[in-house]
């Protein structure tokens, strides 16, 4: 039992339990590999608009420190848990090192419902947030980015406080900052511009043409949205979209750009027609080429993935496909193509990556050229996932999980147990 146990962090357990085994990885290294380094619990009191005091619950779990700093976003969100941290700071490890990054995973939170309480508020909680974890994150310790419910305005917060405690500015602290703050052109649209990328690239690969061919996106946050306006640019029919409000269908395709404004100005896409609404539960099961969960975990269980109708399968989201539905995945493997989410959403990292580089170097690049080497990066590390998956005869999960993992575990190797 630990502090950690729960949905998410029991699944990410037993994804890892799959990879050791494929790897052999002794019993009694596999702790080692698996249970984070730190985790800490912070209460962030701010003062509420009408006068009172509220105390939000926040935490940071720092996955391991092996190869370099650790990365990830901070997620505000009701339900979140040190369980769920834990597990997306675990995934995020295997990512950085399925592409190469110099990092350790982590992951952040704070238990809040961002839309309940006001843009005052939310700068206090950011700003408080923050300064709790000062002591324990740093540009070559723990550096922060954005997750659910948090956004470039967020960063923007973090990297204000934490830089007024330093008495200089550190725009390195954080990634996905505004670009007027020190952060990165491309990085806003990175996510879903590579999970897009990487589905353009499988479809080409199986004989699908753009033209004609259709999507479906749940979730049209940064990930879902941009992710759908890239699909959307490229000829592709998003023919369904979702989100918390509700669920839009057009089989004719609907006009992203029109509804990506319609959700900047109203904070969701409900209102945007009453004629094109959808049943949001039937949405992931709708005839498709290409359908990207661009929202939160597991909304893929087993009972959906057997009733999945798309070609490939784009994972936006961390966690949205269930271990029982990846064991009926793995006997679809003809029909459906899946980009597990470590590496088809690691477009983020990749180029916040490249944002704290810029930071450290006060040496700014062009949107071309960020654009230009996160395809690359991710192209290298498709290629190893597919090649890995075909000599080991292993699901791409398991595959781009057991590169992950296999870095990580070099690393410790290597470097040994202290002291
Ligand atoms: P976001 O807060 O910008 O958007 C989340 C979207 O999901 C919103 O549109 C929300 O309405 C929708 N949503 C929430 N619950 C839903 C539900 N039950 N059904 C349908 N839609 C629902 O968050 P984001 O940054 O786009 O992150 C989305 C996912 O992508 C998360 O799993 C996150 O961990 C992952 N991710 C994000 C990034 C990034 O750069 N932002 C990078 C890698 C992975």
């Amino acid at each position: 039992m630990t502090v950690y146990a729960g949905p998410v962090f029991d699944m990410a357990a037993r994804q890892f339990e799959v990879i050791a085994d494929h790897l052999s990885i002794p019993m009694d290294e596999r702790e080692r590999i698996l249970m984070p380094k730190r985790a800490i619990t912070v209460s962030c009191p701010i003062h509420r608009d009408d006068g009172s005091i509220a105390v939000f619950e926040g935490y940071r779990v720092q996955h391991h420190l092996t190869l370099g700093p650790t990365k990830g976003g901070t997620r505000f969100a009701p339900g979140v848990d040190i369980g769920e941290v834990a597990a997306l700071a675990i995934w995020m490890s295997w990512k950085c090192a399925l592409v190469g990054l110099p990092y350790g995973g982590a992951k952040g939170g704070v238990r809040v419902d961002p839309r309940s309480i006001s843009i005052r508020e939310l700068e206090g909680l950011s700003r408080r947030y923050m300064q709790e974890m000062i002591p324990f994150v740093g540009p070559h310790t723990d550096v922060m980015a954005p997750d659910m419910g948090t956004n470039e305005q967020v960063m923007a917060w973090f990297m204000d406080t934490y830089s007024m405690y330093q008495g200089r500015t550190v725009p390195e602290i954080v990634t996905g900052k505004p670009v007027s703050s020190g952060g990165t052109l491309g990085r806003r649209e990175a996510t879903g511009r590579g999970v897009a990328h990487l589905a353009r690239r499988v479809m080409s690969d199986l004989g699908i043409a753009a033209g004609g061919a259709t999507a479906v996106v749940q979730g049209f946050g940064n990930v879902g949205s941009h992710a759908a306006l890239e699909l959307h640019n490229s000829g592709i029919k998003v023919i369904a979209v979702s989100d918390h409000t509700d669920a839009l269908y057009d089989r004719n395709g609907l006009d992203i750009p029109a509804l990506a404004r319609h959700a900047a100005t109203h904070g969701g896409i409900a209102g945007y027609s009453s004629e094109l609404h959808y049943d949001p539960a039937a949405i992931l099961t709708l005839p498709c080429d290409v359908l990207v969960p661009a929202a939160i975990e597991r909304v893929i269980d087993a009972h959906i993935a057997e009733n999945l109708k798309c070609h490939v399968l784009a994972e936006g989201a961390n966690g949205p496909t269930t271990p029982e539905a990846d064991l009926v995945l793995g006997k679809r493997q003809q029909e459906i193509f899946v980009i597990p989410d470590i590496l088809c959403n690691s477009g983020g990292v990749v180029v916040s990556y490249f944002e704290w580089v810029q930071d450290l170097q006060q040496l700014f690049w062009e949107e071309e050229e960020v654009v230009r080497r996160e395809y690359q990066t991710l192209d290298r590390a498709f290629d190893q996932m597919v090649s890995r998956a075909k000599k080991d005869r292993i699901p791409h999960r398991t595959a781009a999980m057991a590169i992950g993992v296999e870095k990580v575990r070099a690393g410790k190797i290597t470097r040994g147990l202290f002291p």
